[in-house]
């Protein structure tokens, strides 16, 4: 079985890029925590450019597959690129709408959270992890 094909049949988790963005780097943390922690059986991930170049075998993948996106800001890179690949978005979290509801959690920085962004990431990550249960449910 190669690597794509041991993907199918999971949830894909995908995050934006959100190079230079501290939230972006939140995203991808707690894409992290729920793909190799907290469900590493039932979710997995992909790389969003591989959509943007039209890579035929993620296509298919996320096309077949139920996917959540995750997006560091309103630009919403990750939803837009699930959706116009025509992938099935069974859900989108903002990283922003998380760190409304918690203004403390402010992260550090971009390459280093801090204890405070690491919390929000956990936040978001457990947030994650629900939907995914609520989509595997139904
Ligand atoms: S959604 Fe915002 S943070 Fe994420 S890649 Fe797009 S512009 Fe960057």
């Amino acid at each position: 079985m190669n690597n794509a094909m041991s993907k199918d049949g999971k949830l894909f988790v995908i995050p934006c890029s959100g190079i230079g963005k501290a939230l972006g780097t939140v995203g991808r943390t707690a894409m992290y925590e729920v793909v190799e922690k907290l469900r590493p059986n039932e979710t997995t991930t992909v790389c969003l450019p591989l959509l943007t170049i039209g890579d035929e075998t993620v296509l298919k993948l996320v096309r077949n597959n139920p996917c959540i996106s995750i997006d560091g800001c309103p630009f919403q890179c990750a939803n837009k690129n699930i959706e116009a690949s025509k992938g099935r978005l069974a859900a989108s979290f903002m990283v922003t709408d998380v760190l409304r509801e918690n203004r403390d959690l402010k992260p550090e920085g971009v390459a280093e959270l801090g204890p405070k962004g690491l919390k929000l990431s956990s936040i978001l990550a457990q947030k994650i992890t629900e939907k995914v249960d609520e989509i595997n449910s139904r």
